[in-house]
């Protein structure tokens, strides 16, 4: 594996891979790797003959007062996750690279982006169009993998790739679990040990409401309340949203039909914490 900081670089080797006819796998992340990153990886290089990692803690989607600088790093352990995984090249830009001057383009993926996590971290998704954009530009054409964890990201970068025709195909795979069922991420290790046991009661949630999908209920609201009524029980968690939505819209529709998605939020003490699962219905 070789680790490469130059935006010039790495574009050289995509432009060999393109000629030589390899296909390229391409996983961004912002570091502080763990199994779920390790997922990503272990795909793209099954799926691949050349695998990009990136780990880039990208300025542009940090809202005043979140945690950019404190944004958990470790580049040393970061790189052996990245080697033992497959990784072909790890590309570690810095911010004065990515962004030399004040950014005057941006790329707005507008509906999807204001919704949710949009409403909540105003600006955020904005951040993550644009810098994904700059790193496909970089990387050029290949397969990018991305996490249902984060399913609003995923459903912004497809509508994105589509309507700008970027030569990407968007792969989505399944959030991976701690043992308790708590969605990995890299910020849970800023809960404490007592937060730590309360964080599932967001899957548990999550569990509660497919389960009542799955007997019947086809009203968004019933099944929203019922999540609400889960995450307020446990004292530590302040709610932030849940969502019955429509898995391509994100919009919370009149009946639940089709490709449903449940969306949970909250926060944990001082950590935000989300989650989402959902199921087809085919009646
Ligand atoms: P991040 O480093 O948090 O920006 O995440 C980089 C990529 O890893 C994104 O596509 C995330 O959705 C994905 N990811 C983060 N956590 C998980 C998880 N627990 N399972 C699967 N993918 C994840």
């Amino acid at each position: 594996m070789r680790l490469i900081s130059s935006i010039e670089a790495v574009r050289r080797e995509t432009l060999l891979m393109a000629l030589e006819r390899k296909r390229v796998g391409f996983v961004p992340t912002m570091g502080s790797l763990h199994d779920g990153h390790r997922s990503l990886i272990e795909r793209a290089v099954k799926d691949n003959h050349f695998v990009i990692a990136s780990i880039f803690v990208n300025p542009l989607q940090f809202g005043d007062g979140e945690d950019l600088d404190s944004y958990p790093r470790s580049i040393k352990k970061d790189k052996q996750i990245a080697e033992k995984a497959g990784v072909d090249i790890l590309f570690v830009p810095e911010v004065k690279d990515m962004y030399p001057s004040e950014i005057t383009t941006k790329v707005v993926v507008s509906k999807l982006s204001q919704l949710w996590e949009g409403a909540s971290r105003e600006g955020h998704f904005d951040g993550v169009s644009t810098v994904v954009t700059k790193l496909f530009g970089i990387v050029g054409p290949c397969t990018a993998y991305f996490g249902e964890k984060d399913f609003q990201q995923l459903q912004i970068i497809r509508q994105m790739v589509v309507d700008l025709n970027l030569p990407v195909k968007v792969v989505g795979a399944p959030t991976v679990r701690e043992a308790d069922s708590l969605a990995m991420s890299s910020r849970n290790i800023y809960l404490s040990s007592e937060e730590r046991l309360a964080a599932p009661i967001l899957r548990v949630a999550l569990d509660e409401g497919l389960n009542l999908v799955r007997l019947g209920e086809r009203d968004p609201l019933v099944v929203m309340a019922l999540m609400k009524q889960i995450v307020e029980s446990e004292p530590l968690a302040v709610l932030d949203y849940v969502a019955a939505v429509n898995a391509h819209n994100l919009q919370i529709p009149k009946m639940l039909h089709a490709e449903i998605r449940l969306l949970v939020a909250a926060l944990i003490g001082k950590t935000r914490l989300l989650d989402n699962d959902g199921l087809t219905l085919t009646e």
